[in-house]
């Protein structure tokens, strides 16, 4: 085949480097798993009910472009009532597919060609291919264990151009669980004032923090304006497969992004909305029941890991571990690689997640307990014998 027919973009992007892992994992016998980004909790019961009873009762059409209104008023009254966020449902939110779909046109609908993001890696995997894809250009600030995986401005001042239009921040952060205090998401918001910044805030993982009371950046005085709100359903109410997000912004900027939904989705599946508004009218004594069992496991992990000399700093959010492995003497890949060969045992190597994350590995604690402590017993056995 002509490889022409293929667009320059679609060539140039990389392909996940997380599913090399699972494809050579899905091969193996009695491999545990550390690699997935999703909780091991099935959607809850009530949930699952008020998705088969809209089917039942024939909710089947196409629903309004933005999602349906009592979605989004029950999205409204959530964010207000967990993150002290005011978002208007009629002007100010989309019902996405997925975080990843809200990720998607926040980007496209703010970026022209050649303009440049601020994305602090390690970082989600999407990022830079999104950016990208849009004709952005993704712009890596390296972070370092000792910062805690996290930028400040500082760092996002040594890379500013003046193509810069906007910081792709993500707390709690995947790969690494790192959650941005307060304190520094304040002084973040007043770098992006003085420069003139919009702020991407791909909070995710915000119920799923363990340590202190979440900060959402929109809440920060002032950012409502320059931020675009990214979250779903996905992590903290268990619901991966339903592909449900929403994003939240000002008018002027939910309005292009509502645009390019329009054409290149319609909208989100009616029966995920269905459930999704059960979850928030009903489910977020669920949410705080498995937040409660991260929090258990994170301890446990964490502390396991330390002790068999992988040096992890207490990631405050998400379910992901971070440990190095550069006493090891391995690359991430080959760490990765040779876990899995000879312990069966996959991770994610840190590489995977840019430059930063180089000498180090992610795993992910959402196993069983049983499952999370023969993993342990594996990794210590690898350790010591390599
Ligand atoms: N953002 C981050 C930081 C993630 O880790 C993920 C999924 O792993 C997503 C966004 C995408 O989530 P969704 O399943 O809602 O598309």
């Amino acid at each position: 085949m002509n490889p022409t027919y293929v667009s320059k973009a679609a060539q140039q992007i990389k392909p996940s480097g997380i599913r090399k892992f699972f494809d050579l994992a899905s091969t193996m016998e009695g491999v545990i798993s550390l690699g997935v980004g999703e909780p091991d909790f099935v959607t809850a019961w009530n949930v699952r009910e008020a998705s088969i009873l809209s089917l039942e009762q024939g909710y089947t059409s196409y629903t309004a472009n933005a999602g349906l209104l009592s979605l989004r008023k029950e999205i409204s009254h959530y964010l207000k009532k967990r993150f002290h966020l005011d978002y208007s449902p009629d002007e100010e939110l989309i019902v996405t597919v997925g975080a990843s779909q809200a990720l998607d046109i926040a980007v496209r609908a703010i970026l022209n060609p050649g303009e440049e993001v601020l994305i602090p890696e390690p970082c989600f995997v999407a990022y830079e291919a999104l950016v990208a894809l849009a004709g952005g250009k993704p712009v890596h600030i390296q972070t370092s264990a000792e910062q805690g995986f996290k930028a400040s401005p500082k760092d996002f001042e040594a890379a500013l151009t003046k193509r810069t239009k906007a910081i792709l921040l993500s707390t709690p952060s995947n790969p690494t669980g790192s959650v941005y205090s307060k304190t520094e998401l304040e002084e973040i918001a007043a770098f992006a004032e003085q420069h003139d910044l919009l702020v991407i805030a791909d909070e995710i993982y915000a119920e799923l923090t363990y340590d202190e009371p979440y900060a959402s950046f929109a809440s920060i005085n002032g950012m409502k304006q320059r931020t675009i709100l990214i979250s779903g359903f996905s992590k903290g109410f268990a619901m991966t497969g339903w592909r449900l997000g929403y994003v939240a912004a000002p008018t002027f900027l939910r309005d292009p992004m509502l645009k390019i939904h329009q054409y290149s989705m319609m909208c989100a599946p009616s029966m995920a909305q269905f459930g999704a508004e059960e979850a928030l009218k009903n489910g977020l004594d669920d949410v705080d029941k498995m937040k409660k069992s991260y929090r258990r496991r994170r301890n446990l992990f964490i502390d396991a890991l330390n002790d068999m000399g992988l040096d992890c700093h207490r990631p405050g959010g998400a379910f992901y571990a971070f440990p190095s492995i550069k006493k090891t003497g391995m690359s991430s890949e080959a760490f990765a690689e040779s876990l899995l060969l000879n312990e069966k045992i996959a991770v994610v190597p840190g590489s995977v997640f840019g430059p930063s994350g180089e000498g180090y590995i992610r795993c992910s604690y959402a196993s069983s307990i049983e499952q999370l402590q023969e993993a342990l017993v594996r990794m210590k056995r690898f350790i010591e014998s390599s």
